[in-house]
């Protein structure tokens, strides 16, 4: 790493050293626009990394709500607003035990320079809670939701900060959030994403990500001469992003052997399709079960205590959960398998150490910057299609989302080439969004 960079993600662990994960996502950035820096000093000279690992903002609140049983419990919500040199800060809302400052700043981080490549005014933020709606009553969401909310909407609005899903965070949870703001506020606005449809969301919107994934992946692929169809995919979480990527994926011909969640994974050799895609869509939103309900129920194997990297043969794999889901054990294991193309699905699901795994064995990876960003870009169709007060057809989003996911795949190879590092996905995204995001800095003066 050049040691303008160094010396700022040093300062960085040393100011906060509680935070792996921030630390991560910032030593990868930097890493990878490391010759940006030598070849254009002004960004140092305007102390750009200095701004850009100091989020605009921080919000940190006491959610308090009652339990079913009448017991008061007590969750900690967050708001990281990291930077707004391109548009309003825009980033999904994420519950989850695993959620705290660390993991907050380096998802709004990352959110920033993903946000850049869609080619859409968006900035970057991510927020969330240590709330766990894994077994918790619709009536109990609804209360945390709304007293969540009760907080944050002095910190949120249209042309401000737009939060949308994540992980934990998805129609029902919008919509409860979406019902105690416009009360709240006494305003109809466009200030959440991923709402429902009679209510100003966007078609394609849930589909967005996983789609997006699946048009990424098969742009990648042509630049080897090849396509999706007969190829033999792993992946692990079965929440929105898995499912719809599945669908698209099948739709393409390819076939899905695997999915999984905490507690193990399912392996299934004739592939996810037809009512067992449908069930698999089911088993969160509707059913909040393990995948281990699937396994059971299409008589598949069921491996407990595992993730499909360390078994499973594929041809491509698509991690679809959580940060550093692959490790490089489980690197190496793909590349034993068989696996030549990593995409993530996922934000930072790959340790560095596992991307190196793949980088020396000459597999085509692509980081989550790059492939997942068309669930934010449709996210910002959303904004657009509010702001206007009218509704695109499904077929008029599904055509831009693909012209995105194109444009950012061309982004990254442009980028990569240009700074001496060819089919390099991970350098090109964190250069293109890099560049987006810095000269709108320097043209805004010191703020
Ligand atoms: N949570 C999603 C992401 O990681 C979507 C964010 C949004 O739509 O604002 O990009």
């Amino acid at each position: 790493m050049q040691e303008y960079a160094r010396s700022v993600v040093e300062a960085v662990i040393a100011r906060d050293p509680g935070e792996p994960e921030f630390h991560q996502a910032v030593g990868e950035v930097f890493e990878a626009v490391t010759p940006v820096l030598e070849t254009y000093p002004e960004y140092r000279e305007s102390r750009i990394l200095e701004r850009l690992v100091e989020p605009e903002r921080v919000i940190m609140f006491r959610v308090p709500w009652v339990d079913d049983r009448g017991d008061i419990q007590v969750n900690r919500g967050f708001r990281v607003q990291m930077n707004s040199a391109i548009g309003p800060y825009k980033g999904g809302l994420r519950f989850h035990p695993s959620v705290n400052l660390s993991t907050m700043k380096f998802l709004a981080f990352e959110q920033t320079f993903k946000n850049a490549l869609t080619t859409l005014p968006m900035g970057g933020a991510k927020g969330g809670s240590d709330f766990q709606t894994r077994g918790r009553s619709d009536a109990e969401v609804m209360r945390f939701c709304q007293s969540f909310m009760t907080e944050l909407y002095r910190h949120i609005g249209p042309h401000t900060d737009v939060p949308a899903g994540d992980i934990g965070v998805g129609g029902r949870e919008i919509g409860y959030l979406f019902g105690q703001y416009k009360r709240l506020k006494n305003e109809f606005t466009g200030v959440l994403t991923g709402k429902g449809l009679g209510w100003g969301g966007s078609l394609v919107r849930p589909e967005a990500t996983g789609y997006g994934v699946a048009y990424f992946l098969t742009e990648m692929l042509a630049t080897r001469g090849d396509s999706l169809s007969g190829k033999t995919i792993a992946i692990s979480g079965y929440g929105n992003v898995g499912t719809y990527f599945v669908e698209k994926a099948v739709e393409l011909g390819a076939k899905v052997v695997s999915l999984g969640d905490e507690f193990g994974c399912v392996f299934d050799p004739d592939g996810i399709s037809g009512e067992k895609l449908a069930y698999m869509a089911d088993l969160w939103t509707v059913y909040r079960k393990s995948a281990k309900e699937y396994a059971d129920k299409f008589g598949c194997e069921w491996r407990p205590g595992t993730k499909p990297w360390r078994s499973v043969k594929c041809d491509i794999a698509v991690p679809t959960a959580m940060q550093n889901e692959i490790d490089a054990d489980d690197a190496r294991a793909l590349v034993a398998n068989g696996c030549r193309v990593v995409c993530e699905a996922a934000n930072m699901p790959c340790t560095p150490e596992a991307v190196r795994v793949f980088q020396e064995a000459g597999l085509l990876y692509a980081p989550g910057k790059a492939a997942n960003a068309g669930g934010v870009a449709t996210s910002g169709l959303e904004m657009s299609q509010n702001s206007m007060r009218l509704s695109w057809t499904r077929e008029e989003v599904d055509r831009r989302l693909r012209q995105i996911m194109q444009s950012i795949h061309r982004a990254c190879l442009e980028a990569a080439e240009r700074f001496g590092s060819p089919g390099d996905y991970a350098v090109g995204a964190n250069i293109a969004g890099f560049l987006k995001v810095a000269d709108a800095m320097m043209d805004q003066g010191v703020v």
